[in-house]
């Protein structure tokens, strides 16, 4: 079966899985019409998706298989069994995402690309696929730079990236899950109540919980916060330069990070 399929497929399923728990479970009223703010979003990831395609020589995935005929990167030195090589593969590129997403808060330039996925105003599923173009182009090259240098097998990125988009619409969604349950999964892996502090408009709570997949990175690194200060109900979510609701239409997004305050 075609990869790309099947990446579809799981993108929708998630999508439409998370979107029927906010729908019953919600966890905070929207501020937006829903309508305008999927409009939008999900038309800057289907832009994305565009883009990437017309401008990239190579995904991370092609990038791996040319590694492994050519047998360069550290793995191909090594001999690890599969699985172990599977998981481990997992396990480094989920902490280049964290240190990245941390150098996307540090550096001025690149905080600019970044404040597009802080200035939604509310957060759901589809926040997790809201990102600048720039972003996502830096992004896919800095995964190419590691797959190749360590020789990441193509099974192990593909793997990656479908957990990554699962989880990422995941801990966007606006679900209300039981504190307990929370409490037990985010020991592991970033739960909805752990991401949100990420959007809060106080920046020291935007400056931690960086994790997108695997919440032990903010444990190891320290750069956990519990909860918001105000409280997930009372806390306020975005970036205080763009609080109006045009600067959520597609237009208005693309154009963020280029913008003088
Ligand atoms: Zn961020
Ligand atoms: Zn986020």
């Amino acid at each position: 079966m075609d990869v790309a399929y099947i990446r579809v497929s799981i993108f929708t399923a998630v999508l439409v899985g998370c979107a029927v728990a906010e729908y019953w479970k919600p966890k905070r009223p929207l501020r937006q019409p829903k309508l305008y703010r999927w409009t939008n979003n999900l038309g800057l990831t289907g832009l994305n998706s565009v883009l990437i395609y017309i401008t990239m020589p190579l995904l991370a995935v092609e990038a791996a298989l040319w590694a492994q005929s050519l047998q360069i990167g550290l793995f191909n030195e090594l001999s690890i069994n599969f699985p172990m090589l599977i998981i481990i593969s997992v396990l480094i590129l989920d902490f280049a995402i964290y240190w990245q997403h941390r150098l996307f808060h540090t550096m001025p330039i690149c905080w600019n690309l970044h404040k597009v996925h802080h200035a939604d105003q509310d957060i759901d599923v589809t926040t997790g696929a809201r990102f600048h173009p720039l972003e996502i182009w830096i992004s896919m090259w800095i995964k190419i730079c590691v797959v190749i240098s360590l020789g990441i097998p193509p099974i192990a990125v593909i793997v990656f990236e479908v957990v990554l988009n699962a989880s990422a619409m995941f801990n966007h969604s606006n679900i209300s899950i039981p504190r307990v349950w929370d409490k037990r999964l985010r020991k592991l892996i970033v739960t909805p109540d752990m991401h949100r502090v990420h959007h809060s408009t106080i920046r020291a709570e935007a400056d931690s919980n960086f994790g997108f997949f695997l919440s032990i990175w903010d444990h190891l690194f320290d750069t956990h916060t519990a909860r918001p200060k105000l409280g997930h109900y009372k806390m306020n979510i975005g970036i205080s330069q763009f609080r109006s609701r045009k600067e959520q239409r597609l237009d208005k997004m693309l154009t963020q990070p280029f913008r003088k305050k």
